[in-house]
Formats: C-alpha cells, sequence, structure tokens
C-alpha cells in the first residue's frame, strides 16, 4: 500500500491507517514537560523541574517489603480481574470509615492507576454519536478532556474565577446543565490549581446535582490527604459519594500514587456503589477484556498502606505543607504575576497574563503560556506546564508542581523571578 499525502478518517497513512480520535488526540502536557526536562538534565544541563506532579518521596519501607514479600511467596499468577478480595475490602473499608462512602468490596475495582480508572468510567458511561456532554469544572488535570473526548461525549468546560480560587459556583454549574449531560467531573483538591473547595461549597454544588438525577458524579480524590487547614484554617475533604442524594450516581476515584508516593506501581482505584453495583460489574467486564488486573503482588501493597501508611502520610503531606507556603510566598512577591495561595496538592498555577507581549533577554516574544514556557526552559533552565491544556480559562497561566525541595523551590522561583523582571 502507498503512503498518502491525504489525513481523515479510513485514510491509510504509510501502510498503517490511524484513527481520527487518536490522531487528533492531544498528547499529555504534563508527560512531555517532564520528558524534555529530563532529557535536558541527561544532557547536563542543571534543571529545575516544576513539570511532573509526582511525589518526590521514595515509596515507605513497610509498603515496598510487603511487595517483595508477596512476589518472593509465589504471587506471581494473575488476580481476579478486580483485584483480590483483601484488597477491595481494604478499599471499601477505608471509603467507608474516612469518605462516610457506603460501599463494599465488590463495588470496588483496583486498576492501573487513577488515569485508567477515570478512562473505564467515562467509556463505561458515554455512548459515542448521541451527543452526550461531560461538565468538566477548569483549570482542569489536563488528560479529562481527551479521555472524555476518545469515549465519545462533548466536554463543556466550566471556568472558575481565579478571585474565587478557580471554583465554580452553584449558579454556573445550574446553568450548564443540559439534556444532554451525563456527568460532571470534579476535582478537589485541584490539580492544578491547588485549591481546595470547602465541604460547604461542594455541599451547595451537590445541592444543585441532587436536583438534576441524570448526572453521574465522577468524583476524583486523588489529592485528598494532601489538604492544608495550616493555610486556610478548617479546610477539610469532603467526598460527594457520602452525601445520600448523590452516593447511588456517584463514582469516586483514588489511588495510590499522590498520598503513597507510588507513582511508578500505576495503582488506582474506582468506587461504584450504586444501582447494587450494576455499574461496578460492567467497568470490571470492560477491565478483563483489557488490561485483566493490575501486578498481582502489588495488590498486599495497597492492604499495608491503607492500614499500616498514616503516619507517612501525615509526614509527608506536612512537608507539601510547609513547601506551599514557601512557594506562595516566593511567587507572591513577583509583580509580573497572580498567585493564589495554594491549600491542596502541590501545584500552584499563577496567572502570567501581565508578561503576555513582552520580548525576552534573548529576543523571544512572549504572546502565550506556551512561549513562556518553552522560553524559561531554554533562558532559564525552568520546566513548568503551560496552561493551555488545562482549560479555555487556564490559557494565561502555567503550573508549577512543588513536589521538589526547598532548595529547588527557592532556586527555581528566583530564577523565575529573574526570567520576569527582565522581560521588557
Ligand atoms: N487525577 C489527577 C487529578 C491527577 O493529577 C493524576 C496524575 N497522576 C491522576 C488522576 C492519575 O494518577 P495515577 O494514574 O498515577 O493514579
Ligand atoms: N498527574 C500528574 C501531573 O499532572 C502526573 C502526570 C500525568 O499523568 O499527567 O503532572
Amino acid at each position: 500500500m502507498t503512503a498518502t499525502a491525504m489525513k481523515g478518517p479510513g485514510v491509510i497513512l504509510a501502510g498503517v491507517q490511524i484513527a481520527s480520535r487518536i490522531e487528533s488526540m492531544k498528547e499529555s502536557a504534563t508527560l512531555a514537560v517532564s520528558a524534555k526536562a529530563a532529557a535536558l538534565k541527561a544532557k547536563g544541563v542543571d534543571v529545575i523541574s516544576f513539570g511532573v506532579g509526582e511525589p518526590d518521596f521514595d515509596t515507605p519501607q513497610n509498603i515496598k517489603r510487603v511487595a517483595i514479600e508477596a512476589l518472593l511467596a509465589g504471587k506471581t499468577k494473575y488476580p481476579p480481574t478486580a483485584g483480590d478480595k483483601p484488597a477491595r475490602e481494604a478499599v471499601a473499608h477505608k471509603l467507608r470509615l474516612e469518605n462516610g462512602i457506603a460501599c463494599r468490596a465488590e463495588d470496588v475495582t483496583i486498576t492501573v492507576g487513577a488515569k485508567h480508572a477515570i478512562y473505564l468510567a467515562l467509556q463505561t458511561m458515554i455512548d459515542p454519536g448521541r451527543g452526550q456532554e461531560v461538565l468538566l469544572p477548569t483549570p482542569a488535570w489536563v488528560s479529562y478532556k481527551p479521555l472524555i473526548e476518545l469515549a465519545g461525549a462533548t466536554c463543556v468546560e466550566v471556568p472558575g474565577s481565579i478571585d474565587n480560587q478557580f471554583h465554580i459556583t452553584p449558579d454556573q454549574l445550574a446553568r450548564a446543565i443540559t439534556p444532554r449531560t451525563v456527568a460532571i467531573i470534579l476535582n478537589s483538591p485541584s490539580n492544578p490549581c491547588g485549591t481546595v473547595y470547602t465541604a460547604a461549597a461542594l455541599r451547595e454544588l451537590a445541592d444543585v446535582l441532587s436536583r438534576n438525577s441524570r448526572v453521574t458524579i465522577i468524583s476524583d480524590e486523588i489529592y485528598e490527604k494532601l489538604i492544608y487547614p495550616e493555610i486556610e484554617p478548617g479546610l477539610t475533604h469532603w467526598s460527594p459519594g457520602s452525601d445520600p442524594r448523590l452516593a447511588e450516581r456517584t463514582i469516586t476515584i483514588n489511588g495510590m500514587s499522590k498520598a503513597y508516593a507510588m507513582t511508578g506501581w500505576r495503582l488506582g482505584y474506582l468506587a461504584a456503589p450504586g444501582q447494587s453495583g450494576a455499574f461496578a460489574r460492567e467497568v470490571i467486564k470492560l477491565q478483563g477484556q483489557m488490561t485483566n488486573s493490575v501486578t498481582s503482588f502489588c495488590l498486599p501493597a495497597i492492604v499495608e498502606a491503607l492500614t499500616n501508611g498514616a503516619a507517612e502520610v501525615e509526614s509527608m503531606r506536612n512537608v507539601f505543607m510547609t513547601r506551599a507556603r514557601l512557594v506562595f510566598q516566593h511567587l507572591a512577591a513577583i509583580p509580573r504575576l497572580r498567585t493564589v495561595a495554594p491549600t491542596g496538592a502541590f501545584y500552584a498555577f499563577p496567572d502570567v497574563s501581565a508578561c503576555l507581549g513582552c520580548t525576552t533577554p534573548a529576543g523571544r516574544r512572549i504572546g502565550s503560556a506556551q512561549d513562556f514556557a518553552e522560553a524559561i526552559l531554554d533562558e532559564e533552565a525552568v520546566a513548568l506546564v503551560p496552561g493551555e491544556d488545562f482549560g479555555e480559562c487556564a490559557r494565561t497561566h502555567v503550573r508549577i508542581s512543588f513536589a521538589c525541595s526547598e532548595k529547588q523551590i527557592t532556586d527555581g522561583v528566583a530564577r523565575l523571578s529573574r526570567f520576569c523582571a527582565a522581560l521588557r
């Protein structure tokens, strides 16, 4: 078959057809920036990476030990598709006890990271070609929109305001819901905003959702353990799945990556307790045709983390809280940036609007957040993620992941400050 210059559905490109829904999908901006920073580091460049959202801590020893022991003991066969009973029980127990979600082990699926849990949830609920809409409060993590679109729905952005910690209001939510709305993705604490809805503010959104019974709530709670009441007093986590009005139609997503510093293990989970487990059973069927299950000898590590991990989680949370204070103190002192104080997760999301239209010392014109990120990487060796892929309202922002040492924060923000001050 000869290659053709034409692109489009059904056209063969150089022998292997590429589906248009994949070809048109954007690569993950967060992963792209971290790959670029790693490549520069490998070449010997002294890059300060504020790119990827990944704890810089190692996985706690007790969690590692349990997986090693399971491996040595021969836990090397296919586990049940949704995970083995002890892991599913441990997740269900945690969700009941900590989150107030009425959940049984059968309602839980252990997935290859929270990312795949979100993929599975969307694929299970959306019928391509039916004009379904999924609401996405923005700024939002870069992967939600591609995953919504891949499943065949339209992503409807609901923009939060920087003046309101990037939160959306109940009125905005009520106005965004249409007869085509099938779901909303909530993510508090937020990537990339670094802010957290108060329980009261989330309950107000829940009030609106309780009046719209066709809307499923996908609640991504992966940063639930990283909340800083030391910065905003009274701040706590609240799970929409604990609201009896929403419990039947809330899918709670979480995972081990952030709280337990287990990003490379690829362990997440999805809990769908509603409809007597009907949705959960469909998710498991899909996972059975895809990955089958997570790695067998990692399953006991989930149990260990959830039952014996609290002290380590708290000490990492304390370190992130100190870093959140530090990064904000430095960023707030940069005149050309506007930054909201981070109160959760490990992100700051400054607005760089005042830098747009300026020229760098090397003579580059900054026309967008993407230009800003490229220029600061080339000229100051600071890697950060440009805002464009976090939503329309995020186009003039950049994301700073402060999952790095205090020295890196201080040095990196000093470079950022010098870069901003030198713009003309
Ligand atoms: N949700 C959010 C908001 C995230 O920032 C991430 C980033 N890793 C994920 C889900 C996916 O996490 P993982 O697949 O590592 O569990
Ligand atoms: N979620 C992290 C981030 O936003 C990890 C990379 C990814 O999966 O996007 O940087």
